[in-house]
């Protein structure tokens, strides 16, 4: 039947449904064809965080550091989209078992670091959490999948800000971030029940131990700029601030913990 002869036994439409008809078959495979490759790519980023759990973070390592066991933690490892926290030129690395530069001089820790850091404090649902050294907020995320609250300070503030709307975008409606220098703490938020500091000090920052509750556990890498430092934790007792225990868990490397808001 020729086209015109279908076009005047629909005549009798207020409007033509051709164009709309042309448009639902030109438009609707082409979005099912974006659809299916995005839903290719997430499938694709999810065996990698798989992979990255099972074998980087879930076994003993070859260097002799425990595994991690808290499934709670082994969850929020697999859930984080690592790869949309570096920057693109690194995305095919995202799960690769080391740190990634994420810009200013700065990194992103390595996953088993991230997880094992997160166990150490012992995440509960209902707990407060103060990370300082957000860098790309990967860390922050881990923890905001764990915890009920997570606040974040970084002291280079396009990190810090860049961070903020990533967290954004990505749904973490608990985690705060705050532009200045964690050695400070937070102290209109304190008290908290965890505290990890993601870049070394020569000590254990004073402030910090104030704003750990009773109970509380901060982990924190100590030692000298550019040697190995000693990632201890350190947990608070309910005798008074000076209740505090410390354990050495393993060697680290991290960037050091500066003072001053660096202007960039
Ligand atoms: N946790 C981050 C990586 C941390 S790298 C992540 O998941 O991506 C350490 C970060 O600590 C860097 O971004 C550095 O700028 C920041 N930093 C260093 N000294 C700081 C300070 N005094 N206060 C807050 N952030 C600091």
């Amino acid at each position: 039947m020729p086209l015109l002869a279908i076009k005047s036994r629909f005549s009798h439409f207020p409007f033509s449904i051709f164009p709309f008809l042309f448009i639902f078959i030109c438009v609707y495979p082409c979005s099912s064809v974006v659809s299916s490759s995005a839903q290719g790519q997430a499938e694709h980023y999810r065996r990698l965080r798989e992979e990255m759990v099972r074998t980087q973070i879930a076994p003993r390592r070859w260097t002799g550091a425990d595994a991690v066991r808290d499934p709670r933690v082994l969850d929020a490892m697999r859930k984080v989209p690592r790869h949309l926290f570096v920057p693109l030129e690194s995305v095919a690395e995202a799960y690769d078992d080391h740190p990634l530069p994420i810009g200013h001089g700065q990194t992103i820790s390595q996953p088993y670091i991230v997880a094992r850091m997160t166990e150490l404090a012992q995440p509960r649902k209902e707990h407060r959490a103060l990370e300082v050294g957000t860098g790309s907020g990967y860390q922050a995320a881990v923890l905001a999948e764990l915890v009920a609250e997570v606040c974040t300070i970084e002291i280079v503030a396009p990190l810090g800000l860049e961070a903020k709307e990533r967290l954004r975008a990505l749904g973490y409606r608990n985690v705060e971030v705050r532009v200045g220098d964690g050695y400070a703490g937070w102290p209109e938020k304190a008290p908290f029940d965890i505290i990890l500091v993601t870049a070394a000090a020569p000590h254990i920052p004073p402030p910090l131990i104030e704003q750990l509750k009773p109970g509380g556990r901060m982990v924190i890498p100590v030692g000298e700029v550019g040697a190995v430092q000693t990632l201890m934790l350190i947990t608070k007792g309910d005798k008074g601030p000076r209740d505090i225990r410390t354990r050495e868990i393993i060697p680290v490397q991290f960037v050091p913990l500066t003072r001053t808001p660096k202007k960039q």
